[in-house]
């Protein structure tokens, strides 16, 4: 039993003996999955709500468990950055994604774009050589590749991160704010950051008569984009009356099932082959 002071001595519990060594199976097995290639890179179309044509994909990723079969990044996501391997995973996905995304603009001769989601540790210095060899190695088009950071990120040291922003901008990537609305909502900083994009968060998206207020909010947030000149995507759009809502309210992009979930590269391939008919 472990010592806990004052003569007080914990009894061995066997549930929380088993929490860690499913905590530590799950540790080694993401090492594992580094080291043998089980991430698989999953995207999802951006849509112009009015035409149907296809903007551009957002890439999720997704572990192939050899055994257990998909896993889904809400529960790995944490534990890679808390064991320090987000950055070596960040970087599989920005030579995986780019690669796929120079082949699909040569492929289609259209400027198609990619978003990718980053981590908070992704978002320091050494952001901007890795950026530099992708960009070297991969040949995408000016203003295609577009990272995804979330307000919080903003938060804590907002100089420091401004600073960063603009470097990325000058190598001609953009940036989009991702669940816009949900979290530490302060507008003032918006106009100071150079922010290409707003995402509004698929929480918004539920309409139901009671949830009216859902609708403000995504009108609001789609009229303060316009203001400042800067693109909206709407996410988690799953309904036709929501794309025309969206319409009615002159949002120009979304993303939901409505028009496809995350599909694997080769169906992703498919759809802008279909699309090109
Ligand atoms: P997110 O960036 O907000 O991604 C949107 C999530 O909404 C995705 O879940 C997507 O599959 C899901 N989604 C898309 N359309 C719909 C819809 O119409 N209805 C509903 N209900 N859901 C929809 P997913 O793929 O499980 O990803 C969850 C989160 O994990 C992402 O949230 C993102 O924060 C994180 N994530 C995913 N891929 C990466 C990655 O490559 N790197 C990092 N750092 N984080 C990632
Ligand atoms: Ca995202
Ligand atoms: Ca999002
Ligand atoms: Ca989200």
């Amino acid at each position: 039993a472990k010592h806990q002071g004052k003569g007080k001595y914990a009894i061995f519990d066997p549930h929380m003996h088993q929490q860690t060594v499913l905590r530590l199976n799950l540790e080694n097995n993401l090492r594992k999955a580094l080291e043998e290639n089980q991430f698989v890179l999953y995207y999802q179309p951006i849509i112009n709500l009015d035409k149907l044509t296809t903007e551009g994909f957002e890439v999720l990723i997704r572990w192939q468990h050899p055994q257990e079969g998909i896993v889904f990044p809400c529960d790995f996501i944490s534990v890679m950055e808390e064991i320090g391997l987000i950055n070596d995973l960040g970087e599989w996905i920005f030579k995986t994604a780019c690669q796929q995304l120079s082949q699909w603009q040569n492929q289609f001769n259209l400027p198609l774009k990619i978003n990718i989601n980053l981590s908070v540790q992704q978002l320091t210095e050494s952001i901007i050589p890795l950026l530099d060899k992708i960009l070297d190695i991969y040949p995408i088009q000016q203003n295609t590749l577009v990272l995804e950071i979330t307000e919080s990120m903003l938060i804590k040291d907002f100089e420091g991160t401004n600073n960063l922003l603009s470097q990325i901008k000058q190598r001609s990537i953009q940036i989009s704010i991702d669940d816009f609305g949900t979290g530490y909502s302060c507008l003032g900083y918006l106009h100071q950051l150079s922010v290409d994009a707003l995402k509004i968060d698929r929480s918004f998206m539920n309409f139901s008569s009671s949830k009216n207020h859902n609708q403000v909010i995504v009108s609001s947030i789609l009229a303060l984009a316009q203001s400042l000149g800067i693109r909206a995507i709407a996410e988690g759009i799953e309904t036709e009356e929501q794309r025309q809502w969206l319409i009615s309210q002159k949002c120009k992009l979304g993303q939901g099932y409505l028009f496809s979930p995350p599909i694997a590269k080769d169906k992703a391939t498919d759809w802008l082959n279909f699309q090109r008919l």
